[in-house]
């Protein structure tokens, strides 16, 4: 892995976790991309009946710590996934906003929500 030690750091604590409670035996690919989506849908829960500013959330102590620990959720899912599978989490992010530099260049882009498929044509 290049340019992310922490995050190995990170990778090797959340497998350690898993491993100290023998629940690799549960952990298959299947399992952790369902357990990603569960985790997905409760920080959505966190504002379900809201639709907080950014600033109303960076003010509310509470609602910032809730999203804090769905979103902890969801990313340690996502690690472990990357660990099970032998994938570079930095290396795919990387690769992942390439795509979507080509896919969404500044000039057609720039203001503008709509799709890439919007403007290929
Ligand atoms: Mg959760």
């Amino acid at each position: 892995m290049a340019n992310n030690d922490s995050l190995t750091h990170t990778m090797a604590t959340i497998d350690s976790f898993t491993k100290d409670r023998d629940w690799e035996q549960f952990h298959t690919v299947k399992n952790i991309i369902s357990s990603i989506s569960i985790e997905a849908a409760e920080l959505s829960e966190t504002v379900q009946w809201s639709n907080p500013s950014t600033d109303e959330v960076r003010n509310d102590a509470e609602l910032q710590s809730a999203i804090g620990d769905e979103l902890a959720d969801v990313m340690v899912y996502c690690l472990r996934l990357c660990s099970m599978l032998n994938i570079d989490p930095i290396q795919i992010i990387e690769d992942k906003i390439e795509k979507n530099a080509s896919k969404y260049p500044i000039e057609s882009s720039k203001g503008s929500s709509r799709k890439y498929t919007a403007y290929e044509k």
